[in-house]
């Protein structure tokens, strides 16, 4: 994989900064650090200084498999225009047909997993998520998971690092999310950034010279066209995006 910020790929990333762009980002392990607790999932100082002050010069927002107010604490204040949680279904979608799905969902699976050591269901109203990150033996945890899913019937299911997400067959996911978003906030391209399996449902959007697709940490199984070296690499990121239209916006001034 390609790292955007490669001195060969500064064009790129130009052209897009250069058009009405929207940028996106994932919040978890892109934005913020992966933490243990994910009660603690702050992002660095530096990170939030510079989306404060990236936040004036783009329209942005922040697309997250959390629910949306949870990730909200985290956003408040840097001037983020939207937050869309549960991989894309807060605010817009937020029917009672899917939340009455998910609230069918957790007897059974209390049922079924309620007695497994290390095994715990983070209940995000639209979606679950069965975390096994705590599990000793993290292989039969997986299937003891899978297994119980497949009682619910039909049902969406994104794979992550030590955690099995479920969400109601129907709904949206984080590529169509963006797609939304960027139409209703008027842009023509989009950049989006993240780190995860529910990332790939933006990675694989076909949008060429449309949407630029970034991934932290290269992976060979990934859609996206390019990446950041890790997580600590954001900070660059944003820097690299801010001074590309600050510099822009001062030769305007120049010229005029
Ligand atoms: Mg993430």
């Amino acid at each position: 994989m390609r790292n955007i910020l490669s001195r060969d790929n500064r064009e790129v990333l130009e052209q897009f900064a250069w058009s009405n762009v929207l940028l996106a980002f994932d919040y978890d392990g892109t934005l913020a650090p992966i933490v243990s607790s994910p009660a603690r999932a702050a992002m660095r100082a530096t990170t939030r200084a510079l989306l404060e002050r990236l936040t004036r010069f783009y329209p942005c927002i922040v697309i997250s498999g959390r629910a949306r107010r949870d990730v909200m604490k985290w956003v408040r204040g840097t001037g983020v225009l939207e937050v869309l949680g549960n991989h894309g279904v807060e605010p817009w979608q937020a029917q009672g047909l899917f939340l009455d799905a998910v609230s069918g969902w957790r007897p059974v699976l209390a049922k079924h997993l309620g007695h497994l050591k290390g095994v715990e269901i983070e209940d995000k109203r639209y979606s679950l998520a069965i975390h096994y990150r705590r599990s000793r033996q993290k292989k039969n945890a997986r299937t003891a998971i899978l297994r119980a899913v497949a009682l619910l019937g039909e049902v969406r299911i994104i794979g992550g690092v030590q955690v099995i997400n479920i969400l109601p067959a129907g709904a949206p996911h984080k590529g169509m999310a963006l797609e939304r978003e960027r139409i209703r906030l008027t842009c023509d391209t989009a950049v989006y950034i993240g780190d995860d399996e529910t990332d790939e449902d933006v990675f694989t959007l076909d949008r060429p010279g449309r949407l630029l697709t970034i991934r932290v940490g290269a992976k060979r199984v990934s859609r996206a066209a390019y990446c950041i070296r890790d997580q600590r690499q954001i900070d660059e990121f944003l820097e690299a995006m801010l001074v590309i239209r600050r510099n822009r916006r001062g030769a305007r001034g120049a010229r005029a």
